[in-house]
C-alpha cells in the first residue's frame, strides 16, 4: 500500500499492536511524505514545503520495511543511517572517496557461540515438522540474532549459504541443520562500554 496518512498509520499500528510479530513492508513510490493537510500554509507563505515534508525513515523504529517502488524495479540508495539502509537494501557496499572499501557484512562483525551438548541437555524430535530424513546425533541448531528488517530473500540466501557450507565441510545432511532467525530492534545493541551504537 502507499505510505500516505492511511498506509503509514496502518503499517505502524500493525507492527505496534502485534508486538512486532507481523512483518510489514510498505510500498511507496516517493522518498518522503509531503502532507496535504497544512499545505494551505505553504501556499499562504507562512510555512515552507520542508515544514510539511516527513522522511519515511521515521518508520524504521517500528521495524517497518520500505520499498520505494511501484513496478518492481531495483534502486540504488545512498544513506548514512544504518537502520534505514538495512531495512531496505539486500546488498550493502561502503564507498570512501568513490572507492569500494567494504561490501556485505563487515568481516569483523563476527560473534559466535558454540555449545556442544550431550543428549541429556539437548532434546529434539527426530522428524518434526517436515523432515525427509531423521535427525541424528549430528543435529545442529543454529540461532541467528540480528537487527530487524532483513528481507525473506536475504534470509533464504543466508540459509542456502549455511546449509551448503555445512554439507560441504563436515558433510552434514541438510536435514540435520535447523536454523532460527531472531530479530531485535536496531537500538538493542551495545557492543561495549554501555554505548548503544545504533541509537
Ligand atoms: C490540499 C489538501 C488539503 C487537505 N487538508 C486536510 C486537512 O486539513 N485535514 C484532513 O483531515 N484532511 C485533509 N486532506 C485530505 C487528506 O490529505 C487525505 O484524506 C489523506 O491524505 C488520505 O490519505 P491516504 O493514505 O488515503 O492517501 P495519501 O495520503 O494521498 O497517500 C497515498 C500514498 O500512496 C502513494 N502511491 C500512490 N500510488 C502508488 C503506487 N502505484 N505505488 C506506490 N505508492 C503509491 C502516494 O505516493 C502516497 O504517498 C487534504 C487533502 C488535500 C489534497
Amino acid at each position: 500500500m502507499g505510505g500516505g496518512y492511511g498506509g503509514a498509520t496502518a503499517a505502524k499500528y500493525i507492527r505496534m499492536w502485534s508486538d512486532g510479530k507481523v512483518d510489514v513492508t510498505l510500498v511507496e513510490r516517493d522518498g518522503e511524505f509531503i502532507s496535504c493537510p497544512l499545505s494551505n500554509l505553504v501556499i499562504g507563505g507562512s510555512k515552507g514545503l520542508g515544514d510539511i515534508t516527513v522522511p519515511y525513515s521515521g518508520l524504521d523504529k517500528w521495524g517497518i520495511r520500505r520499498i520505494r517502488d511501484e513496478r518492481g524495479t531495483s534502486i540504488l540508495m545512498t544513506e548514512h543511517v544504518m537502520a534505514a539502509v538495512m531495512s531496505l537494501c539486500e546488498h550493502v557496499v561502503v564507498l570512501e572517496a568513490g572507492k569500494l572499501i567494504a561490501s556485505g557484512v563487515p568481516e569483523k562483525d563476527r560473534f559466535q557461540r558454540v555449545l556442544e551438548l550431550n543428549a541429556d541437555d539437548f532434546r529434539f524430535d527426530a522428524e518434526y515438522p517436515d523432515l525427509t530424513a531423521r535427525r541424528t546425533d549430528d543435529f545442529v541448531l543454529i540461532e541467528i540474532l540480528f537487527s530487524v528488517g532483513r528481507s525473506v530473500k536475504v534470509k533464504k540466501k543466508i540459509l542456502a549459504d549455511i546449509v551448503g557450507a555445512l554439507s560441504k565441510g563436515p558433510g552434514l545432511n541438510p536435514e540435520n541443520v535447523m536454523v532460527c532467525f531472531k530479530e531485535t530492534l536496531w537500538e538493542n545493541w551495545s557492543f561495549g562500554g554501555g554505548r548503544l551504537i545504533h541509537a
